[in-house]
């Protein structure tokens, strides 16, 4: 295996935007500019003809999307090596919101008359995105359990799948696919593999690891982790794919990111490793608070052995991550009161923000999930979801106590 220049994600998350910058600005500046001079006709000519399509117009790019693009390309593909021993190489590119970045990944790979496989449990705007939009463009969805190999198998010989999409963690009852074992066997029915990782971040969980052709980010999350801007970035393997299609659809759908929220996005970075640190020993002991309180009913953690999915997510993630869920003995009322009591956790939607955030998906996120759905995928009326923060830990601990009074 050839050696990488850094040993770990931080330095990695530092150093990988480089100070490539003609004043020599040590943080990349905000290009808030729409457009980019051209010394000749000739160099105007040379950089549309170019791989490098960010000093033309910023629909196309910008210098400070480059920064963060780079910085997420680096993380994803961290230690990660093809089969002749070459560093793997990926392509990201920045969009203006999670959902613009999944609308990029499907529109580009899927056409009328396609079907794609996913799973139970998924982000609210996903979950829509495929019933309303995708369906409306003929493309259909097949819902199943993809925890169960069998079912994956199954549902591949009797369909013809074009594209499975994993969300793991799953959005909110934590559910795992196990990534590995999903791909090997889409990759021998030449099945296209996306995964959602914005539960997890790179420093958590690294798809690619198992060859998968496409990663995809909210980076309105844990990437930018301090809640300062919605954003979204694809990263795909294929480098020819992602340069030609991905990137004509990016640039036409019009889903482009602005300098301002890039440049919070490459600062957010530069502190994953020690936020997701912090995130998730919070989340671990929350976790082991709430499952041995007469209040709580049931935690869904994969960091508890109780969650069906502990050891995928033991197999897969660093760490499992700082987000749960958890239904209150008294169902929805008793919910209610323990949201309205909170004094330190944070009554909003999202996740990975540095504070703790907690939230009622099935009357929030999921609202427009039909009922019935909802409930068969965990989606409970007294379910809360809670992203734990990196407060001192004794302040969520105790606000916890208290609301559960
Ligand atoms: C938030 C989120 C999205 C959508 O991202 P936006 O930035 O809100 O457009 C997609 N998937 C998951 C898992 C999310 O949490």
């Amino acid at each position: 295996m050839s050696k990488q220049k850094f040993t770990g994600l931080s330095s990695v998350a530092l150093h990988a935007a480089g100070h490539d910058n003609a004043d020599y600005s040590h943080i990349t500046p905000i290009y808030a500019t729409s457009t980019f001079t051209f010394d000749t006709a000739q160099q105007g000519m040379e950089r549309f003809a170019g791989d490098d399509k960010t000093k033309i117009y910023s629909r196309w790019g910008n210098p400070t999307f480059t920064a963060a693009e780079k910085t997420i390309e680096a993380l994803e593909s961290f230690n990660i090596f093809n089969a002749d021993g070459t560093p793997l190489k990926l392509k990201a590119l920045l969009h203006s919101s999670g959902q613009a970045a999944m609308t990029t990944l499907f529109m580009s790979n899927l056409k009328t008359g396609d079907t794609v496989l996913s799973h139970y449990s998924l982000y609210g705007g996903t979950y829509e995105l495929f019933h309303k939009v995708l369906a409306d463009n003929g493309i259909q969805v097949i819902i199943a359990d993809l925890r169960d190999l069998n079912v994956v198998e199954d549902t591949i010989k009797q369909n013809k799948i074009k594209l499975i999409h994993i969300e793991t963690p799953a959005n909110p009852t934590i559910q795992c696919v196990d990534i590995e074992a999903v791909t090997k066997i889409a990759k021998q029915h030449n099945i296209i593999v996306s995964v959602d990782n914005t539960f997890a971040t790179p420093y958590l969980q690294q798809p690619f690891k198992y060859g998968v052709d496409f990663v995809f980010h909210s980076t309105t999350k844990f990437l930018n982790g301090h809640g300062t801007a919605i954003g979204g970035v694809l990263l795909g393997k294929d480098l020819e794919f992602m340069k030609t299609k991905a990137w004509k659809w990016h640039v036409l759908l019009g889903g482009n990111s602005n300098p301002f929220d890039a440049f919070l996005l490459t600062n957010g970075l530069k502190t994953l490793e020690l936020r997701m640190e912090k995130h998730c020993s919070n989340a671990m002991l929350v976790a082991k608070f709430l499952e041995q309180h007469p209040a709580i009913e049931q935690v869904n953690y994969t960091g508890l052995t109780s969650h069906p999915d502990y050891k995928t997510s033991q197999k897969q993630m660093r760490h499992p991550g700082a987000v749960m869920s958890y239904e209150l003995k008294g169902g929805i009322e008793a919910g209610k009161k323990f949201i309205d009591k909170l004094q330190v956790c944070v009554r909003a939607i999202s996740l990975g923000t540095l504070d703790t955030l907690v939230s009622h998906p099935a009357s929030m996120s999921h609202m427009s999930v039909a009922k019935e759905e909802r409930i068969k995928f965990g989606i409970t009326d007294g379910l809360i979801r809670m992203s734990v923060g990196i407060e001192n830990i004794e302040d969520i601990l105790n606000d916890l106590e208290q609301a559960l009074k």
